[in-house]
């Protein structure tokens, strides 16, 4: 799954832009800067497959790539922009919402959490979303190499994750950096095809 290439395909701004629902999908969401494009990359072994600046005035886009030929891996933008319009932030949790309820191929959306910070109060929303949803997420922490012993941040995740029904509780430890959870990650990823 992860030998061959990882084209991009499109950008996508409304449900109608969808490609056909042919092939089994997963999601990435998480904060801005909280390491989704740099963990994208590591996983899919590309330098620079996902865009690694995200700015809050740019069109927001879910991006399609093909993982192979059976497999769509789907980068959903980075939310929680201090500065984004309103009429922004609205078009994204619109079109958001309609993709997390009605994308029949999605399999698993996987939320990342800066290992430093824990989950936020816009990491909770979307994880209410997935709820009402009824999509299984899994949450994957980055930066591990950040992490420092003994701050909580580890114990904070678990009990939140506790209340969200569509959490898969196995949490999943990587740094984009050193490498760490890639392996892992990509294991996850592979069953699910
Ligand atoms: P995005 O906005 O979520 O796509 O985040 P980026 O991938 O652009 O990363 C945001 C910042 O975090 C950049 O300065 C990265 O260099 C840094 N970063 C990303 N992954 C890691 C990691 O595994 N470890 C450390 N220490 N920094 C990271």
């Amino acid at each position: 799954l992860f030998a061959g290439p990882c084209d991009f395909v499109k950008g996508v701004v409304a449900m109608s832009g969808l490609p056909d629902p042919d092939r089994p999908e997963i999601c990435f969401a998480g904060r801005s800067n909280v390491g989704k494009s740099s963990l994208i990359n590591a996983l899919t072994g590309r330098k620079s497959l996902a865009r690694a600046s995200n700015t809050p005035g740019r069109t927001q886009e879910i991006n399609y790539f093909a993982l192979g030929p059976a497999f769509y891996l789907v980068d959903l933008p980075g939310y929680g922009y201090a500065n984004a319009p309103l009429s922004k932030v609205e078009q994204w949790q619109k079109l958001l919402k309609q993709y997390l309820a009605g994308r029949q191929t999605l399999r698993r959306a996987f939320v990342l959490v800066d290992a430093r910070h824990g989950i936020k109060s816009v990491d909770e929303e979307i994880m209410s979303l997935l709820d009402t949803s009824a999509v299984t997420f899994q949450c994957v922490l980055t930066k591990a190499d950040k992490m420092k012993a003994g701050d909580g941040v580890l114990d904070q995740v678990r009990s939140r994750l506790a209340k969200h029904p569509a959490a898969y509780p196995e949490l999943v430890l990587t740094s984009s950096e050193k490498g760490d959870g890639i392996a892992t990650l990509r294991a996850i990823v592979a069953s699910l095809l």
